[in-house]
């Protein structure tokens, strides 16, 4: 099929899981790579490594690692595929523990614009390796990658629902910075879904809807939660003693439910108190149908990776922002995007970084922002080489020029 739309010009669209942000994996009047059939996964335990097909989704491998008392840090959904979170980076549960995905790979297949199917690892195309590890599918088909696994038998997590104010979205996130590298916490500050275990009274109320993941020993993993069970009541409260893939707690099928979204990424350096109240007044000034901020605090493991050694250039950004309305029609676009881009302004400080994972489509401006400075001339350099016509542009492009 590459040497298909290589031929014929015509577009082409890559697919693993199929959950692209601005819908990269599909294409009107294209070609379609689906992935799908590269489902191949092999976990050595003793070696404690992977070599999984381009088509897994990361709950399929997550589940299949927990056999073994094992893990490799992914995103916060099972349905994500492999390809694509690995290709971008990888920021999830474990992200201060074990750091980002990319530091997992141990090598990967890559099938080149010219049809190549060449191994890449630190010895073997080092300047593809560097490549692959943050930017994206650019540089060609990644068909398997050889990942690293962790030890990690049991976490204490789950979901902590605390009501959403200033003063605890603020103390959500000072403690999220003071808690032990094992905690990695993502709090998702939004109306309360109509969830069955939620009181009725509280479904639409603003809440901080948060996953937290300690991964160690239970005890000391109870006394890393305490800090944010004592900010207020909680609502809900499920964190507790948890085999790694119940974290992974996505609505299996989502029917009908289709929403329009509109979203922005960025980076901080700390949510002060102005800025959770800068949160809370904005969500609850949201027209939309569900109005979302996230925040994810970062450092640890992934912070300790020198800045230059993958494309994933964000390493000493300190919490990951990402703003998001859903809606119902699609006409609504423009008044929910002013809120969300109006959010995104009052809440940015020095970072002008974005991670390319959950950029939406927002031009080469935005491109560059996920590729700073040398990134962004490294990761040109190396399109020209490995793809000099652009055949993978379907994609957050790197243009060869
Ligand atoms: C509900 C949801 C939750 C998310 N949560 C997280 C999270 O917690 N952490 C995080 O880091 N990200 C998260 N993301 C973002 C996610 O990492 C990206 O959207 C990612 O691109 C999806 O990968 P995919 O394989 O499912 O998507 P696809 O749509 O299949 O692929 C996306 C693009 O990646 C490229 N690609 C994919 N596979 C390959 C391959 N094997 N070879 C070459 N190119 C390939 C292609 O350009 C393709 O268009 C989330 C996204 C969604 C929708």
């Amino acid at each position: 099929m590459i040497a298909l739309a290589r031929e014929t010009g015509v577009e082409l669209a890559i697919r693993s899981g199929g959950h692209s942000i601005p819908g990269h994996s599909t294409t009107e009047g294209g070609l379609v790579l689906d992935l799908g059939d590269l489902n191949g996964l092999e976990i050595d335990v003793e070696d404690r490594t992977a070599w999984v097909g381009g088509g897994v989704t990361t709950g399929r491998y997550t589940n299949a690692a927990a056999e073994h008392g094992l893990a490799t840090p992914f995103g916060d959904t099972g349905s994500v595929g492999i390809g694509g979170l690995t290709l971008g980076g990888g920021v999830g549960f474990l992200v201060r523990k074990h750091g980002l995905t990319i530091d997992d790979v141990l090598a990967a297949e890559v099938v080149t614009a010219d049809g190549r199917h060449l191994r890449v690892d630190a010895d073997s195309h080092p300047d593809l390796f560097w490549a692959i590890r943050g930017g994206g599918g650019n540089f060609g088909v990644a068909t398997r990658f050889q990942l690293r696994l962790h030890e990690l038998d049991g976490i204490v997590g789950g979901m902590l629902i605390l009501p959403a104010t200033a003063d605890t979205v603020y103390g959500f996130m000072a403690e999220a910075e003071a808690a032990p590298e094992e905690l990695s916490a993502i709090a998702n500050v939004m109306p309360a879904p109509p969830m069955p275990f939620l009181p009725a009274e509280q479904h639409g109320r603003l809440v901080i809807f948060a996953l937290l993941a300690y991964a160690g020993e239970a005890d000391a993993g109870e006394r890393a939660v305490a800090p944010f069970r004592a900010l207020a009541e909680p609502v809900a409260d499920m964190v507790r003693p948890i085999r790694y893939p119940e974290l992974f707690v996505g609505p299996p099928d989502e029917g009908d439910y289709h929403p329009v979204a509109v979203a922005r990424t960025m980076y901080v350096d700390s949510i002060d108190r102005s800025a959770a109240e800068t949160i809370v007044e904005q969500l609850e000034a949201s027209t939309a149908m569900m109005a979302v901020t996230q925040l994810r605090m970062l450092g640890g493991a992934a912070a300790r990776v020198p800045v230059d050694a993958t494309a994933y250039a964000h390493r000493q950004s300190r919490i990951m922002v990402n703003v998001a309305a859903l809606f119902g029609a699609p006409q609504e676009v423009p008044e929910h995007e002013r809120w969300v881009v109006g959010l995104a302004d009052a809440l940015r400080q020095d970072d002008t970084g974005a991670y390319v994972n959950f950029l939406g489509d927002e031009g080469e401006e935005r491109i560059r922002a996920a590729y700073p400075g040398p990134t962004w001339d490294r990761l040109v350099e190396i399109k020209r080489r490995y793809d000099p016509t652009n055949l993978f542009r379907l994609n957050q492009n790197i243009p060869p020029r």
